[in-house]
């Protein structure tokens, strides 16, 4: 059976607020602020997580992990994309490649970026090769370069047998609790 390759777009941006860690990547970074939300607000994986499950068209993390489930509220997103990655290996995708880039205009990002795809690769179960990180300014432009929110987006790969891409999957379930 001929395998093809699928690709997948995620976005994602978080408010930066005082009183919370900053984690990116799966790493956290000293600062004064951290990102607001019902996980640990990591907006590279969730980027990230959203790109793996635009690949086998299985919505977003959003409905994967609803921010209305008390089950998962401080959920580290690592942990959500280790979960992503398994919901993938049920379609039968392999991941060939992640690339992401994160838009902020503070912290510095650079000094952390290789610590994030070792990171990011471990929870990927791919070589640090296949993961690929970049960071960029928003050039002092509107909310993220007056330093208010992250923004990430990114792409991901993935090869499947088509037998497995033909075969019809039941809807997804609703969040739990509903
Ligand atoms: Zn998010």
């Amino acid at each position: 059976m001929p395998r093809s390759t699928f690709s997948g777009i995620g976005y994602d941006v978080h408010a930066l607020v005082e009183g919370r860690p900053l984690w990116l990547g799966g790493i956290e970074i000293p600062h004064s602020k951290g990102l607001e939300g019902h996980s640990d607000a990591d907006v590279l994986i969730h980027a990230i997580a959203d790109a793996l499950l635009g690949t086998v068209a299985s919505a977003d993390i959003g409905h994967h992990f609803p921010n209305t489930d008390p089950s998962i509220k401080g959920i580290a997103s690592t942990d959500i994309l280790s979960r992503v990655v398994g919901i993938l290996d049920g379609h039968g995708a392999r991941i060939i490649n992640v690339d992401a880039t994160l838009i902020a205009e503070a912290p510095k990002i650079a000094p952390h970026l290789d610590s994030m795809r070792a990171r990011l690769a471990e929870c990927l179960r791919l070589p640090v090769t296949r993961v690929s990180v970049k960071a960029t300014t928003n050039e002092k432009m509107g909310f993220l370069g007056r330093a208010e929110g992250i923004a990430a987006m990114a792409v991901a790969s993935v090869e499947r047998d088509e037998a497995d891409v033909e075969q019809p999957t039941a809807p997804p379930a609703p969040p739990p609790g509903l």
